[in-house]
């Protein structure tokens, strides 16, 4: 990704640039596999592998997997796919659960070196010693409890005690022995590791061995100290941790990687929160963890954004330390820039209306050449202009009037590319429902000699030609913002309230033109991602985008069968947020 810009990370940078103690540049992207990415975390893979690549270094995929309550395999693997798509290739894969036999030999040696003791006080307890009184009113007196002057054997036997499983969960953890006195609640004597011993939820890879795990503050630091990170890139909420970071691993004498923050990256208008979107996903307001209306990784992949606009979007905003809160209509409008000059452009019919035109013989077929973009290099391609076409009903009104400028009885209308354009003379009406059936129109092929007459607008159409197994039928799915707010957690009713009762609509009978299979099958773009056969749909849905001219930008969604075609809006043409 040359366009990388590298923003504050230079400064980063400077301050610790290569030498003898770091002679590679070396960072992580830490993922707890216990959910799905989300477009936030692409900013943190972004950083991580962005600023080792700017400095030639490598950057490690690193599952911070210490607590088995919530981890599953299923995201081990899901987070390993998503990256790879991002298009970052890890130098190696490793998990925090390979170091566990060496964190628990660092824990007894933290115990030795008078850094850590085994406490038994009770959560509340520890509340009060840290001067934060019952309703939560920080500021009060800290003091020690009788544990964190016990010998340094006994919290040795205790710690072996917890180990060999003699406690059950919340009779007994390791705390860091740090400063009281210090301002920084970061150094108020830190849980090191605590007890999960739970029979139906054991680790993913440690199975039953571990019966106590390490928090966060004590792994994590020292995963990137034997690591030998270079640099450890984390969000801001823990610029305060820098200082138990730094602590921890100069009382333990090891190797200290130099921690510095980054603003997170927030998506307004939608939930991200693991808790929520499985919410609703449960009660059926979306179809699945990647429905198309979510703003999870996985999601924005079904839909159809390319990688690359991702990407986009997290350089467009800067990598900053600021905290960033980006509205949706900013994503999609850097999704269509990017698919602008890397998608090629089809016609699609979303609600197709028959149009007859009269005086063409029955088999007429005349092959129109389409260029596939405004950009030559995507060339062209040939449909079928037949007798019968399919025009978008909306492009067509029982009445005309003289603001009006598409189809109506009377007026000319140019089919895209169609060398004349036809115009209106009739149509045909369903009595009982009262929608117009057929549209009867002729085509203004002048005299010779005589000016062609011209429609003063262009719609697309598409032929009908069974010979060309022309129009290909798909199913449709149109997207708008799955919340009504730009804040729904702060629904009165809860985030559920909030919920856009119109934030799909499904076109089940949708007309494609045949230049579909073209792009399917052979097609020299998008580079990054070669495109399968139209036989591969299901599988390779990934990768066949294209503009329906006049309609919106698409893509396949994994629905699709060989026998179905299922597009989702992967953004509209235009922003119409708020019009
Ligand atoms: P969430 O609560 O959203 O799942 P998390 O911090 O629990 O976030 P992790 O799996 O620990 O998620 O995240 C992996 C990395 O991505 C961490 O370094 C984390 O700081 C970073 N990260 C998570 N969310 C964001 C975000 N919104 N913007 C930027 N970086 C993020
Ligand atoms: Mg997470
Ligand atoms: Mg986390």
């Amino acid at each position: 990704n040359a366009m990388f810009k590298i923003g504050f990370l230079s400064d980063v940078y400077q301050e610790k640039p290569l030498s003898e103690t770091v002679p590679k540049i070396r960072t992580r992207f830490p993922p707890e596999p216990n959910g799905f990415l989300h477009i936030g975390h692409s900013k943190a893979i972004a950083i991580n592998f962005g600023f080792a690549k700017h400095y030639g270094g490598e950057c490690i995929l690193r599952f911070d997997d210490t607590n088995p309550e919530g981890e599953d395999e299923r995201y081990y693997n899901a987070i390993r796919d998503i990256v790879t798509w991002l298009g970052f290739t890890p130098v190696r894969e490793t998990c925090a659960s390979d170091n566990f036999d060496r964190l628990y030999e660092l824990a007894e040696d933290l115990i030795k070196r008078d850094g850590a003791y085994v406490c038994h006080c009770t959560k509340a307890e520890i509340k009060a010693q840290r001067g934060e009184g019952e309703g939560g009113q920080r500021g009060g007196e800290r003091y020690a409890c009788s544990h964190r002057s016990r010998p340094i054997d006994e919290s040795i036997t205790e710690f072996r005690a917890m180990r060999d499983g003699k406690y059950k969960a919340g009779e007994a953890a390791l705390r860091m022995k740090q400063d009281l006195e210090d301002p920084n609640p970061q150094m108020w004597d830190l849980f090191a590791w605590r007890i999960m011993d739970s029979e139906e939820k054991q680790h993913h890879r440690t199975g039953g061995k571990w019966k106590v795990y390490p928090t966060y503050d004590f792994a994590h630091c020292l995963c990137d100290s034997i690591e030998e990170i270079s640099h450890s890139l984390c969000t801001t909420e823990f610029e305060l941790s820098r200082v138990s970071y730094e602590w921890l691993c100069d009382k333990l004498e090891v190797y200290r990687p130099m921690q510095r923050e980054y603003g997170r990256l927030n998506i307004t208008g939608t939930v991200l929160s693991k808790r929520k979107i499985l919410q609703l996903v449960k009660e059926g307001h979306v179809r699945d963890w990647d429905d198309p209306r979510l703003y999870t990784l996985i999601a924005l992949r079904r839909r159809g954004v390319p990688p690359g606009a991702i990407l986009a979007f997290v350089n467009d905003l800067g990598v900053t330390k600021a905290v960033i809160n980006v509205q949706m209509a900013k994503f999609d409008q850097i999704v269509r820039q990017y698919l602008e000059t890397t998608v090629p452009r089809l016609m699609v019919v979303l609600e197709p209306l028959k149009v007859v035109i009269d005086g063409l013989p029955d088999d007429h077929v005349e092959m129109v050449d389409v260029p596939f973009s405004k950009e030559p290099s995507f060339g062209t391609h040939n449909v079928p202009f037949t007798k019968t076409v399919y025009i978008e009903r909306s492009d067509f009104r029982e009445v005309d009037s003289p603001d009006y400028f598409r189809l109506a009885p009377g007026k000319t209308v140019g089919l895209l590319r169609v060398p004349y354009p036809i115009t209106a003379t009739s149509f045909d009406k369903d009595p009982a429902t009262g929608t117009v059936t057929c549209v009867y129109a002729k085509y203004e092929k002048p005299e010779e000699g005589a000016a062609p007459k011209k429609g003063k607008t262009f719609i697309h159409w598409v032929g009908e030609s069974s010979a060309h197994n022309s129009p290909l039928r798909a199913e449709i799915r149109i997207f708008n913002p799955l919340f009504k707010s730009e804040d729904p957690s702060a629904h009165p009713g809860g985030f559920l309230a909030d919920i856009n009762p119109g934030s799909e609509q499904i076109y089940k009978d949708a007309c494609i033109e045949t230049g579909f299979r073209d792009i399917s099958a052979s097609a020299p773009w998008p580079k990054e991602e070669k495109n399968a056969a139209a036989g591969d749909l299901a599988t390779n849905q990934h990768s066949i985008r294209f503009q329906g001219m006049r309609v919106a930008y698409f893509a396949v969604d994994r629905d699709s069968t060989p026998e179905k075609i299922v597009l989702n809006q992967i953004v509209s043409l235009k922003d119409t947020q708020g019009k």
